[in-house]
């Protein structure tokens, strides 16, 4: 820390982003990219926006709002843009917290959201999952602070019904509740058709998984046009050119392109079903994940040794020291040879060691 770091962020403790080794040796599941390329449509269009990059992006957004909202039929004041929904979901902590209305979440959820709330020095309360790692939907009820739900939660990849949603947000009339469906698009139910009947409610997504646009950083929050309006009122005093033009370009490029992505999440399914099926069967317990990833534990071969084998094995996944969760891997789904892959590097770890 240099002596003229702010009093402010001194104790601050930065997220940890997960591995990205820039040599492609290793079968990557550690961060729940899509293993499909991006739509050539997407592709096609960035790089004709290339050509176009001596001015400034549209801070509206125009285009890519008039596509998204064809496609999601919403209304062009009820959706922001975001570079990542990271920064839509830091936009909310912002927005819609302050010291005398804290935020709310999982003590076990997406390791983001302690971090946006110290930075923004917002009061926040962990409520604990359940020992099954499901969401205590009665302990949301009338809690008078802002609430943070990742759905389907990470790492668990454990979803709540729309309607257990619902009933949160009728307990917590006065206070926002934000949706993160970072991983909906994987068999999960969307709380979007519930923006335009609730007013406390944003629906936080991204373009990063299903959409495989992870690099491109495009992530979008639909809600009541007052909710997003203050939501641009942050955005227009921090990054009013937040996305840029092509990624822009590729976003309506990948949402002309529906079809492509609906095939690739049903892929993902498919491989899910395949791997939880074959790791269940070699002594993992696996709680039923929605999204694109699974978190796994074994019986015998505690969760670092399982990480440190894989990542030997050219396997990378994502482990994390946090006591509750340590005996656990959190597991991207790949392609069908990626998970493959991973199944056999698994049996020969746990045939050197039982
Ligand atoms: N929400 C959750 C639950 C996530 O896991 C992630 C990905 N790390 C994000 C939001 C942010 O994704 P992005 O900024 O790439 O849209």
């Amino acid at each position: 820390m240099s002596r003229f770091f702010s009093a402010r962020y001194q104790t601050l403790t930065p997220y940890t982003p997960g591995e990205q080794p820039q040599d492609m040796k290793y079968v990557k599941l550690n961060t729940n990219e899509s293993p499909f390329p991006p739509s050539r449509k997407a592709v096609e269009a960035a790089a004709e926006a290339a050509e176009r990059l001596r001015l400034y992006s549209d801070p509206e957004c125009r285009a890519l709002t008039a596509r998204f909202c064809a496609v999601f039929g919403t209304e062009p004041d009820e959706v922001i843009f975001s570079n990542g929904s990271d920064e839509v979901l830091n936009y909310a902590f912002m927005a819609f917290c302050d010291e005398a209305h804290g935020a709310v979440f999982p003590n076990i959820t997406y390791g983001f959201y302690p971090v946006f709330a110290e930075l923004n020095r917002v009061p926040y309360t962990e409520l604990p999952l359940r020992y099954d790692f499901t969401v205590d939907v009665d302990a949301y009820y009338g809690v008078h602070k802002t609430i943070f739900l990742a759905n389907p939660n990470a790492p668990t990849g454990i979803a709540l019904r729309r309607e257990e949603i619902e009933r949160i947000l009728r307990g917590n009339p006065e206070s926002v509740v934000v949706v993160d469906e970072a991983y909906v698009d994987f068999g999960a139910e969307s709380c979007l058709p519930l923006t335009k009947q609730y007013d406390n409610l944003l629906v936080v997504q991204t373009f990063s998984k299903s959409r495989s646009m992870a690099g491109a950083r495009l992530g979008f929050g639909v809600g009541n046009p007052e909710l997003i309006r203050d939501l641009n009122t942050i955005r227009y005093s921090t990054n009013p050119y937040n996305v840029n033009s092509m990624t822009m370009a590729a976003g309506i490029g990948v949402l002309s392109d529906e079809e492509y992505t609906r095939a690739n999440c049903r892929a993902i399914e498919e491989n899910r079903a395949f791997t939880v099926d074959a790791m269940r069967r070699m002594g993992f317990a696996i709680p039923d994940s929605l999204a694109n990833f699974i978190f796994a534990c074994h019986a015998t071969v505690d969760g670092e040794t399982i990480y440190r084998e894989l990542k030997a094995r050219g396997v990378l996944v994502r482990h994390f020291s946090k006591p509750a969760i340590c005996d656990y891997n959190r597991i991207t789904i790949g392609t069908r040879e990626q998970m493959q892959a991973l199944l056999d590097t698994l049996r020969d770890i746990l045939e050197e060691r039982t």
